[in-house]
């Protein structure tokens, strides 16, 4: 069996039925049915079928999906026209009225309005709870749970869930797994080993990893991928041809890609872990990470994700520092999404400004200084640079002791 390297590369070629080296872009709604009905019948009702009519399946997304299941390793996999649609529509095709989830404190903002706003409209309960305390997903268990969903590591605060712990939870509760593997890839961190029954991306991040596309997927074992598949009929979030394209080619370059990123955000971490502008710094390729041990545990890189908390005073003069940071910074893009070969930075509490209360927000660990970075493949020295001459612009508090942090 070839590694990840060449899979992301070689599998599912069967699906390209041309000649052509590259597979092209099967811009086509609808494709010729056989003149023999029963065929037809079959590629009428057969899952994912590649040529029947776009919203049933594509070549390039049948393609895009065996490579994606084989870097999580699972059995089957469906992409999808964004994160949430992967997301939600897996979520639909497990739970029904009545049913109860246990999900993190701590979500993805679009996924925490899914739970809150829309599923509670349909009866769906769901239990929060604090994904660094094992305990509270047991005490949190009740006779009509159907599913446990966490994100790991968690944005934007970077929490760990013990994977093998809440695989094993599942197992004996004959409750289904989902975790959203957005932020760490699967270069990263593969929860099927740990027991994991699905895994959901935002393939909009790395895995097509150049800030050129939306995409989801949902990675898990045959049977359930069918069920997502029916969901997806008649929720209607296909995956658009050039867009599953786009999703191939990143996806060929993705273990290249995040190893760079990690080995950038792991050096990028330390310098500002030590910088007097800094009140702290989230990272858990770090061993300050509360949750290094466990990290190292269940990951094999460190992402590029990492948080920010600009020095100040107050949380006033924190949230005046981040502005002149964001404002100061030139290779670091202040722009929403992450996970691109460009280096991307945003202020989570204006992002999630809109949509939660101030105390979703501090529930999530969110606070006025706090900067959520996502490191590219630039040349690390640039980058360091950047932050250094932003840096330059703040003034320095008095009460900060510069022979600790002095650079
Ligand atoms: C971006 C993101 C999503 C949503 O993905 P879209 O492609 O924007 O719909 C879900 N989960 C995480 C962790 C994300 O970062």
């Amino acid at each position: 069996m070839p590694e990840l390297e060449t899979n992301s590369i070689h599998i599912g070629k069967e699906y390209n039925r041309t000649n052509a080296v590259v597979a092209p872009i099967f811009q086509s709604s609808t494709y010729l049915a056989s003149d023999n009905l029963d065929k037809y019948v079959i590629a009428a009702s057969e899952t994912k079928h590649p040529e029947f009519y776009h919203r049933h399946g594509n070549p390039t997304s049948s393609q895009v999906a065996s490579i994606l299941a084989s870097l999580e390793q699972t059995e089957d996999a469906l992409v999808l026209a964004t994160g949430m649609a992967a997301i939600s529509t897996a979520v639909l095709a497990l739970v029904k009225a009545g049913d109860h989830i246990i999900a993190q404190r701590s979500h993805y903002s679009g996924t925490a309005l899914f739970f809150k706003e829309f599923l509670t409209d349909f009866n769906i309960q769901v239990s929060y709870v604090d994904q660094t305390n094992n305990d509270a997903f047991l005490q949190a268990l009740r006779p009509n749970t159907k599913l446990i969903y966490i994100e790991t590591p968690s944005n934007p605060n970077l929490d760990i869930t013990d994977l093998a712990f809440i695989g094993e939870v599942g197992k004996q509760n004959d409750i289904v797994t989902m975790v959203d593997n957005t932020f760490a890839s699967p270069i990263n961190q593969t929860p099927a080993e740990f027991g994991i029954d699905v895994i959901v991306h935002s393939a909009t991040k790395y895995l097509g990893g150049h800030s050129d596309l939306t995409a989801g997927a949902v990675c898990g074992s045959k049977d359930f991928i069918q069920k997502v598949w029916k969901r997806s009929l008649v929720l209607g979030a296909t995956l658009s041809p050039f867009d599953s394209w786009l999703l191939l080619r990143g996806l060929k370059t993705l273990s290249m890609r995040v190893r760079q990123i990690n080995s950038n955000a792991q050096r990028l971490a330390d310098w500002l872990q030590k910088s007097k502008h800094i009140k702290s710094v989230s990272y858990v390729g770090l061993s300050t990470h509360p949750q290094h041990e466990l990290a190292k545990k269940q990951m094999k890189g460190f992402t590029g994700m990492l948080c920010v908390e600009v020095a100040g005073a107050t949380e006033d003069q924190q949230y005046e520092n981040a502005q002149i940071t964001l404002k100061n910074l030139k290779i670091f893009t202040n722009a929403a999404s992450l996970g691109g070969v460009e280096s991307l930075i945003v202020h989570p509490a204006s992002m999630w400004g809109g949509h939660h209360s101030l105390q979703q927000k501090k529930d999530a660990g969110i606070n006025r200084g706090l900067l959520r970075v996502s490191v590219g493949i630039e040349h690390l020295h640039d980058l360091i640079q950047d932050f250094s001459q932003a840096f330059e612009k703040i003034q320095v508090t008095p009460w900060q002791d510069p022979q600790i942090k002095n650079l």
